[in-house]
């Protein structure tokens, strides 16, 4: 099949043609962002595959389908960003990656955790410049700690089975419990009260928009660290901001932002940030941020790449797995 890649990454090219020679596919690889101006650039193809960034509004869906493009191959496995049901109306089916590497997202968070704590980060430049005090690099035992996981699907359990290794006693909140963790089921508020690290392993939906918010916030042990691996606006950022400079939050790591569509994933090293409360979070010695970079190892790409082609393979006809977006 014929299918402009948009959004391609040198790393996504690597990745598709090396899994492209057990399919081949005709792949195109595009640059730009798909949007309703660049989506013309499919012109010829039966299929586009795109990112979280990309937008599959109504707009450029309708833009495709005049082009003739009937499947989006999304590599990854959020689907937030595609208008589904226009997708129905315009009969385009959306393929998605629903699990690539579990282990990537919590191994990163994890080395969030352990980096904030132990100011790895500020110690590294410090040693660099020959700085060898120890003032301001103090951390704590993880060991004996009580960490709370919110979200115990794939990641947040394989999250906290980490850190039952670390001897800490671990809390979960999830409307879905998993019998099988050695964890302690509590309810959110609880869970926040008692925790000296949080751990944020749930999707966002209407539900979850804004869980950590100025009001559950109130209930937060003072201090504690909050780590996001999993969709920016599951906080609130100025509420966020506002608890950093209480000290409620103790320490603030994340991999997601609420705006990181004008961010993440791009160079900006030569422009102004112009997001006044990104720029503000990059201000406190106890907040690390990552670009979006949890999910990504060798071993999550590799399987990205199998998975999105062996999605393009059976939609064309061909024999495998199909993983389908429900588009009602
Ligand atoms: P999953 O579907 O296996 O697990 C999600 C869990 O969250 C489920 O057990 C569900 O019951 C629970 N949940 C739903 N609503 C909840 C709520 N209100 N409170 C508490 N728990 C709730 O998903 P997963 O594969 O473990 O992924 C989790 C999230 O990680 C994804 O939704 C995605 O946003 C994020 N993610 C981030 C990256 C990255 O690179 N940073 C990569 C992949 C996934």
């Amino acid at each position: 099949m014929r299918v402009a890649v948009f959004n391609t990454k040198p790393y996504d090219q690597r990745f598709l043609e090396r899994a492209n020679t057990h399919f081949n596919h005709e792949l195109l690889f595009l640059e730009p962002h798909l949007n309703v101006r660049t989506a013309r650039l499919a012109e010829g193809c039966e299929a586009v595959c795109t990112f979280v960034n990309d937008a599959l509004d109504a707009a450029t869906l309708e833009v495709l389908s005049k082009l003739g493009v009937r499947l989006v191959a999304l590599r990854c496995a959020g689907f937030n960003q595609v208008d589904l049901r226009a997708a129905a109306n315009l009969g385009i089916t959306v393929v998605r990656v629903p699990a690539y590497s579990p282990y990537a997202v919590a191994e990163h968070a994890v080395a969030l955790i352990l980096t904030l704590n132990r100011n790895i980060h500020r110690a590294y430049n410090r040693v660099r410049e020959g700085n060898f005090e120890l003032e301001g690099l103090l951390g704590f035992d993880l060991h004996g700690k009580t960490v709370g996981v919110i979200g115990t699907g794939k990641i947040g359990a394989i999250f906290a089975g980490i850190m039952l290794g670390f001897g800490t006693r671990v809390l979960a909140h999830d409307p879905f419990p998993n019998n099988d963790l050695k964890v302690e089921y509590v309810g959110l508020e609880s869970l926040l009260a008692q925790s000296d690290v949080i751990s944020l392993h749930c999707p966002l939906s209407p539900r979850t928009h804004h869980l950590i918010d100025a009001s559950s916030l109130k209930h937060l042990k003072h201090g504690a660290m909050l780590v996001n691996t999993s969709r920016g606006a599951l906080i609130d950022t100025p509420a966020a901001i506002d608890a950093l400079k209480t000290g409620r939050i103790g320490a603030l790591a994340l991999d997601v932002y609420e705006e990181e569509g004008d961010l993440f994933f791009e160079n900006l090293s030569n422009q102004m940030i112009q997001d006044d409360v990104f720029s503000r979070l990059l201000t406190f010695p106890n907040v690390l941020i990552t670009g979006h970079q949890a999910f990504f190892t060798n071993e999550a790409l590799e399987n990205i790449a199998r998975t999105t082609l062996e999605n393009i393979t059976v939609f064309s006809g061909g024999v495998g797995t199909m993983f389908e977006v429900p588009t009602k």
